[in-house]
C-alpha cells in the first residue's frame, strides 16, 4: 500500500463548551498532524439536533485559535472535502445508508418506543442484536411488500446495522495495542432516522472519516466502544484497506485521581475546566475559563500536552515546536492522568519568566489602568522585569508592585513598630542630603555611596535600609532597596523618604 498523507480530524459535537479534555484531544491531533507533515481537519458533528447548543461551534473555534491549534481544513477554514458540518451533508449520507441496505448489512426497523420498552421489560438486559432482531418489527421479519407499505403509509423507521455475531473484531490501537472484541456483544446500532432524515453519529462519523481520507483517529477513550463498529462498517462498505489507525487517549482524572474530571471538580477546587469563559445560553450560568483566569495560551498547551504523555525524559517546559518534534502516540499513557491544576499554575509562572518584559508590560498596562494608573510603558517594562519572578499570573503583578506606581500613604503598623527606630527620622534626614548630592542615581553607585556614608557615620546598616524600605514601599517587602531607588528616580525617592519622616516622626 502506498503511504497516504497523514490526515487527522478533531470532530466535536457542538453540545456546549469544549471541556479541557477535548482541548487536549485537539492538541494531540494537531501535534501528530504537524509532526507528520499532515493535515488537521475540524469537523462539526451536529447530527443530534436535540443536543445542539447555539454558540458552541464558535466557542470551539475561538478557544483553539487562542491556543494556537490551527486547522488546515474544516468549518471556518475551507478545504476540498467539505462541507465540514455534518448537518450540511445529509444527501451524502443517504447514499451510504442505501448501499448498506442493498448489501444486506443493514435493515429497516419500525419498532415504536413503546414496543421497545415492552421488550426491555420482557427480556432481561435486552439488546437489539442477532439474538433478538428476529422477534422485532423490521424488514428482516416483514415481507418486502409489508415493509414498503409501512414506509409508504408514512410510518417512521430507523435503519439499523446488521452485526454478524461470533466474530472477533480487531482494533489496532496505537496506545492500547491490539484490542479484540467479539461482535456478539455489539448491538445493531441505529444509523439513520427517518423522523429527522439524518444519520446518527455512528454512520456520519465513519462515512466522513472515509470521505475525508482520515488516516488516524485520535480521540478520547470513551469512544473506544465505537471502534469495532468503525472497523466493521469500513469492511461492509469495502474500504478495509484504508482503515484508519486508532489511538484512544486515556481520561483526565479528578485531581485526587478517582474518577473522571468534571466541571464540578473545577467549581469545588477553584480551577477552570474550560479554555474560555462560557456563558451557557440555556441556564445563563457562567463558567470560568483559562483565558479569563489569566493563563497564557503557551502555558495551557504545555500543561495539557504533559497530561497523559511525556517526552521520555524530564524536560517539562516545551514550546509548541518542541512538542511537535517530540510528540509520540506510543508514549501516551494507557491509564488516566490526574488533573494536577497546581502544575498548571507552575507552567504559567514558567512562561511568564520566559516571556519578553515588553509583552508582559503590555498585558499589565490594562490592569494598571483599572487601578487608575497611567504609566510610561518603558517604566512598566522595567518594573515587571524586576517583579515577574514573584507571580504566576499577570494580574498578581499589581499586588506585588503597586508601590512602584503609587506612593504609600499609609505604613504597615507591624513593620513600623519593628523597623522605624527612635533615630530613624534624624538619620533619614541626613540620608536625603547624601542622596540629593549623588549623581547619577544608578543601582551600584547609589548603593556604594549610601554604604560608605553609613560606615563613616557608624550607623547601623540594617536599621537605615529597613526604615528606607518602609518609606519607599509602605511595608517590609519588595526587591533590593537600590533597585527600587533607581526605578523610582531621585526626586520620587527623596519625596517618599521625606513623607515618611513627616508622618512617622
Ligand atoms: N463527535 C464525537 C465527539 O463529540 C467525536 C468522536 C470521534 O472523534 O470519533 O467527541
Amino acid at each position: 500500500m502506498t503511504q497516504r498523507k497523514v490526515r487527522v480530524r478533531f470532530a466535536p459535537s457542538p453540545t456546549g463548551a469544549l471541556h479541557i479534555g477535548g482541548v487536549r484531544t485537539a492538541l494531540y491531533n494537531y501535534l501528530f498532524a504537524k509532526q507528520n507533515g499532515g493535515d488537521l481537519i475540524l469537523r462539526i458533528e451536529d447530527t443530534d439536533s436535540q443536543r445542539f447548543v447555539p454558540g458552541a461551534e464558535a466557542y470551539i473555534i475561538e478557544a483553539l485559535t487562542w491556543l494556537g491549534i490551527h486547522f488546515d481544513e474544516g468549518v471556518g477554514f475551507g478545504g476540498n472535502y467539505g462541507p465540514y458540518r455534518q448537518s450540511e451533508r445529509r444527501e451524502i449520507y443517504k447514499k451510504y445508508v442505501d448501499q448498506l441496505l442493498e448489501a444486506g448489512h443493514a435493515y429497516i426497523a419500525f419498532d415504536t418506543p413503546q414496543e421497545l420498552e415492552a421488550k426491555r421489560k420482557e427480556i432481561p438486559n435486552f439488546q437489539y442484536d442477532a439474538s433478538t432482531r428476529m422477534q422485532m418489527r423490521n424488514s428482516l421479519t416483514l415481507s418486502p411488500e409489508e415493509t414498503k407499505a409501512l414506509i409508504d403509509a408514512g410510518n417512521q423507521y430507523v435503519v439499523r446495522v446488521k452485526i454478524e455475531p461470533n466474530e472477533d473484531v480487531h482494533v489496532h490501537d496505537l496506545i492500547r495495542g491490539e484490542v479484540v472484541i467479539n461482535s456478539s456483544i455489539l448491538d445493531d446500532k441505529v444509523l439513520y432516522k427517518s423522523a429527522d432524515q439524518l444519520p446518527t453519529y455512528h454512520l456520519a462519523n465513519i462515512v466522513d472519516d472515509h470521505l475525508m481520507e482520515v488516516t488516524h483517529v485520535i480521540r478520547g477513550e470513551e469512544w473506544l466502544p465505537s471502534a469495532p463498529l468503525h472497523v466493521l462498517l469500513y469492511r461492509y462498505f469495502g474500504w478495509a484497506d484504508t482503515m484508519p489507525q486508532f489511538a484512544h487517549l486515556s481520561l483526565l482524572l479528578k485531581p485526587e485521581g478517582n474518577g473522571k474530571l468534571s466541571k464540578r471538580d473545577g467549581d469545588r477546587l477553584g480551577f477552570p475546566v474550560f479554555p474560555l469563559e462560557w456563558h451557557d445560553p440555556k441556564t445563563g450560568d457562567v463558567s470560568s475559563g483559562y483565558r479569563e483566569s489569566g493563563y497564557l495560551p503557551e502555558a495551557v498547551v504545555n500543561f495539557l500536552a504533559l497530561l497523559g504523555w511525556n517526552p521520555g525524559n524530564d524536560q517539562e517546559v516545551m514550546s509548541m515546536d518542541e512538542l511537535i518534534k517530540a510528540f509520540n502516540l506510543a508514549h501516551c499513557s494507557k491509564s488516566g492522568a490526574k488533573f494536577d491544576y497546581e502544575k498548571g499554575k507552575w507552567f504559567n509562572h514558567q512562561y511568564i519568566q520566559r516571556k519578553d518584559n515588553k509583552e508582559i508590560a503590555a498585558l499589565f498596562m490594562p490592569i494598571l489602568k483599572e487601578h487608575g494608573v497611567e504609566a510610561d510603558p518603558a517604566y512598566v517594562e522595567k518594573v515587571v522585569g524586576m517583579m515577574k519572578d514573584r507571580v504566576s499570573f499577570i494580574k498578581e503583578l499589581w499586588n506585588v508592585c503597586a508601590f512602584f506606581f503609587v506612593a504609600p500613604t499609609e505604613y504597615d503598623e507591624k513593620t513600623r513598630k519593628k523597623r522605624w527606630k527612635e533615630d530613624s527620622a534624624a538619620q533619614l534626614t541626613e540620608f536625603i542630603e547624601v542622596l540629593r548630592a549623588h549623581e547619577p542615581f544608578d543601582i551600584e553607585s547609589t548603593e556604594n555611596v549610601a554604604k560608605a556614608w553609613i560606615e563613616s557615620k557608624g550607623y547601623h546598616l540594617g536599621n537605615i535600609m529597613n526604615a528606607t524600605r518602609l518609606a519607599l514601599v509602605g511595608e517590609g517587602k519588595g526587591p533590593h532597596i537600590f533597585d527600587i531607588t533607581e526605578a523610582l528616580g531621585k526626586e520620587e525617592t527623596i519625596r517618599r523618604i521625606q513623607r515618611a519622616i513627616d508622618v512617622l516622626g
